[in-house]
């Protein structure tokens, strides 16, 4: 058995129809897999279709299955509008370890609808799906990294499940603790700004029982996927492109401090880190920040959790917008 490699199931939840770039994907995955190391067959795949019970049942019912009738050490799941090299699953389980990092996800992007595009559409954005466990006074929560580095395995406290490898004990170990629920959603721990209890999503609260056991989260930021999604493309998009086109002319090499530092340098409203607020408000804040640097204190001498902009507003002034509590 030594010599074995570990097999990886192959998990995912479809309706009627899957896209083009997956199917390749896959189709040139399970190619690669052969070639090499045989893990894909011989883990096999569960293809699970989504019902009326919605992704969480369809999600719990693929691992009760992987768990009760296969041997895999791993399961990989991949979302059915995804695409991806054909070595990820080679990738992500030479960054993994059953113990150490038994959940590591590949770089995924979600579409964040950003404000209305005023014609009922929306200005949406691609937002890195890593999120930290932050707390800020009596409130904590999930909380959307909005950097990260690259090429790196990054320890985070939650990601989405796109492309995510996942150790058979992490499910065992769910399992011992909560019950057959790995994907049920969670409540969020606050009650949002109109005091309505809100549910997280399935895969934000299946990282949520992993972080209570104390099985880590990672992210491999150099193993990169893509997800198919419908935009409403207007003339800000095109200006937003031609403005990184005409940087780019002048430096080739220019990487994405200097993209960022041009567009805040043309509209600091337009700053990338900070949506134009100047401060930063919840995301990228992280009780990790050095004292100095995380805000002002309110009433209570708590610290509110705000920032000043790095990029355009390095020296910290009150500007466009007063900072409120979070
Ligand atoms: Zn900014």
């Amino acid at each position: 058995m030594a010599d074995q490699p570990s097999a990886v199931t192959i998990a995912y939840v479809h309706s009627n129809e899957v896209a083009h770039s997956w199917h390749m994907s896959l189709l040139e995955l399970i190619g690669y897999d052969m070639a090499n190391s045989g893990r894909v067959i011989a883990g096999g795949w569960l293809a699970m279709r989504c019902g009326t019970d919605g992704l969480p049942a369809a999600r719990n019912e693929a691992v009760l299955q992987f768990l009760n009738t296969t041997t895999a050490e791993w399961l990989f799941w991949i979302d059915t509008d995804m695409g991806f090299a054909p070595d990820t699953v080679e990738r992500l389980l030479q960054a993994a370890d059953p113990v150490e990092r038994p959940i590591v996800g590949a770089l995924c992007f979600a579409q964040r609808e950003m404000a209305p595009d005023g014609n009922s559409g929306y200005r949406v954005k691609a937002a890195p799906t890593m999120y930290d466990w932050a707390k800020a006074g009596d409130k904590q929560g999930f909380l959307a990294r909005q950097t990260y580095e690259p090429n790196t395995l990054t320890r985070c406290s939650g990601t989405g499940s796109a492309a995510i490898l996942i150790h058979r004990s992490v499910f065992e170990q769910i399992r011992d603790a909560y019950g057959p629920v790995w994907y049920n959603r969670a409540p969020e721990p606050e009650k949002d700004a109109e005091g309505i209890q809100r549910m997280m999503g399935e895969d934000l609260s299946f990282c949520l029982r992993a972080g209570t056991l104390e099985l880590p989260v990672y992210v491999h930021t150099g193993v990169k996927t893509t997800h198919l999604k419908s935009v409403w493309l207007s003339e800000a998009d095109y200006l937003d492109q031609y403005l990184v086109t005409q940087i780019k002319d002048v430096d080739p090499d220019a990487g994405r401090d200097a993209v960022d530092d041009a567009i805040i340098a043309a509209d600091p409203s337009k700053c990338p880190s900070c949506d134009g607020a100047r401060w930063i408000k919840d995301e990228n804040w992280s009780p990790e920040y050095p004292e100095e640097q995380r805000g002002r204190l309110n009433r209570n001498g708590d610290y509110i959790g705000l920032l000043a902009c790095h990029r355009c507003n390095p020296d910290g002034a009150a500007v466009r917008e007063t900072p409120v509590a979070v």
